[in-house]
C-alpha cells in the first residue's frame, strides 16, 4: 500500500477506537484526577505516564492523546507537546533546552513575543541572544558560538513575509555543531504546507490558535519533536506545568479535520487577491511568498507545497494618521485585529518605524506604510472591491 496522503491524514489521524469509543470523533475526557483501580494499575500507570498512559490530568487524556497522535502523523517525529497557546509552546520550547551562559540565534524576523521573550526572559538568566538576517542561508555558521544552544527560525518571517532556506541553514548548523536544537515557528504554514521535520528541524512550533483552531475562538500551542528531541521537551515542559484543557484539545482535533481544504482555499483566495494588488499603482511591493516580489520567493518554490491566507504589501506611499484611520476603518470584510487563520478576513498596517522597532537586524528598505492582510474563505470579487474602495478612501483623505 502507498503512503496515506495528507488530506487522508488529516480526516483519519487520532481517530483510533481507543480514542472514540465508538462516535466519530475522539471523545472530551475532562480530568484532573484519574482512577485507578488497584494499587497495581496506579503502579503500572506511573511506570507508563509519559507513553499515553493515563496517570493524571495534567499528562492529558485521551483526548489529548488523540490529538498529539494525529499531529505526530502530520508532522511526523516522535512526540507532540501541547500548550495553553502558541506563544507558550515557543518560550517552553526554547526554556526546554537552555541553561545560563548559553547563547541563542534568533531570526530577526520572528514574531514579537519571541523576540521580548528572548530579550526579558532569557535576558535576565544570562543567555544571550543574537539575531540573524532571515535571508542569511549558509552564513548562519559565522554566527554559531562555543556555547550556541539553539537557533530559533521562523518562516516566513512575521509580517515581512522573508522566506528562510531552511535546508542551507540546518546543514550550516550540521556541520559546525550537530548538538544544537533547531526550532521552527511553522504556523504560517500550519505544519501542513512546510514539513519541517523532513527538512532537519528537529522541533515544529505551531500557534495552533491561527489554522488548526481556524475559527478564531480558542487558543493552543503544538511542538512536535524529533526522536533525540522529544523525551527533553516533553519532561521540561510538564515541569513547567505546560498543558491544555481537554475541550480545546478536542478543538484542535477537529480543527484538523477540515484543515485541508480551509488551507487551500485561504491559499487560492490569497493568491488572487495578491495578485490583483500586485498590479495596483498604489502598491509598491507584495510580500506574498507565492509571488517573485517576495524575499526567499525561491525558497518557497522550492520547500512549500502551497500558501496559507497570511500575507502583506507595501505601499508606495506613507499614509497620514488621518488616512490611516479612513483607510483601516471602513473596510466592509476585513475587521482589524491580531491573530489570523480563522475563517475571517483581517486586516493591520505598521508605518516602518513600527516594523524597524521590531527588526533587530534593520533590513525595513521602504518608506510606505505596509499593511497586513489575513484572506479568509469570503469569495475574492467581494474582498477585492472591499480593498478597491480603501484606495479610493486613500485617495479623498489627505
Ligand atoms: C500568533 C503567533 C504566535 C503566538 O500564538 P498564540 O497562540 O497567539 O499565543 C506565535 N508565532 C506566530 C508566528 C504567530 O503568528
Amino acid at each position: 500500500m502507498t503512503a496515506k496522503k495528507l488530506e487522508t491524514v488529516l480526516v483519519s489521524a487520532g481517530r483510533d477506537k481507543k480514542y472514540t469509543h465508538g462516535s466519530v470523533n475522539a471523545v472530551i475526557q475532562r480530568a484532573s484526577s484519574l482512577i485507578f483501580d488497584s494499587v497495581q494499575q496506579k503502579k503500572q500507570a506511573t511506570a507508563r505516564r509519559a507513553s499515553g498512559e493515563l496517570f493524571y490530568g495534567r499528562r492529558g487524556t485521551l483526548t489529548h492523546f488523540s490529538l498529539q497522535e494525529a499531529m505526530v502523523e502530520l508532522e511526523g517525529g516522535a512526540g507532540c507537546a501541547l500548550y495553553p497557546c502558541g506563544a507558550a509552546a515557543v518560550t517552553n520550547a526554547i526554556l526546554s533546552f537552555v541553561s545560563a551562559g548559553d547563547h541563542i540565534l534568533v531570526t530577526g524576523s520572528a514574531y514579537e513575543l519571541t523576540q521580548d521573550f528572548c530579550r526579558h526572559i532569557l535576558g535576565k538568566m544570562n543567555i544571550v541572544t543574537s539575531w540573524f538576517d532571515p535571508l542569511i542561508g549558509a552564513s548562519i555558521s559565522d554566527l554559531i558560538q562555543e556555547n550556541t544552544r539553539v537557533v530559533m527560525l521562523e518562516s516566513p518571517g512575521s509580517i515581512t513575509m522573508e522566506v528562510q532556506d531552511i535546508p542551507a541553514i540546518v546543514r550550516a548548523i550540521r556541520a559546525k555543531n550537530s548538538d544544537i536544537i533547531i526550532m521552527l515557528d511553522n504556523s504560517w504554514a500550519a505544519g501542513v504546507l512546510l514539513k519541517a521535520l523532513d527538512l532537519g528541524v528537529d522541533i515544529s512550533i505551531q500557534s495552533g490558535t491561527k489554522y488548526i483552531i481556524g475559527h478564531s475562538d480558542a487558543m493552543i500551542g503544538t511542538a512536535v519533536a524529533n526522536a533525540r528531541c522529544w523525551d527533553q521537551l516533553r519532561e521540561q515542559s510538564y515541569l513547567m506545568g505546560q498543558m491544555v484543557d481537554a475541550d480545546t484539545a478536542y478543538m484542535a482535533s477537529r480543527g484538523l479535520r477540515t484543515l485541508g481544504i480551509r488551507l487551500k482555499h485561504h491559499g487560492e483566495n490569497g493568491q488572487r487577491v495578491a495578485c490583483w494588488l500586485a498590479k495596483r499603482p498604489e502598491v509598491l511591493r507584495v510580500n506574498h511568498p507565492a509571488l517573485p516580489s517576495c524575499k526567499g520567493y525561491k525558497c518557497f518554490v522550492r520547500d512549500f507545497s502551497g500558501a496559507s491566507g497570511l500575507f502583506s504589501f507595501v505601499l508606495k506611499q506613507r499614509l497620514s494618521v488621518r488616512q490611516l484611520a479612513n483607510y483601516l476603518d471602513h473596510f466592509q470584510y476585513f475587521r482589524i485585529a491580531y491573530s489570523w487563520g480563522g475563517f475571517e478576513s483581517l486586516i493591520l498596517a505598521n508605518q516602518p518605524e513600527e516594523l524597524e522597532a521590531i527588526r533587530p537586524v534593520g533590513n525595513v528598505d521602504f518608506t510606505g506604510t505596509l499593511v497586513r492582510l489575513h484572506i479568509g474563505l469570503e469569495n475574492t470579487d467581494d474582498l477585492i472591491s472591499d480593498l478597491a474602495a480603501g484606495f479610493v478612501r486613500i485617495m479623498q483623505t489627505c
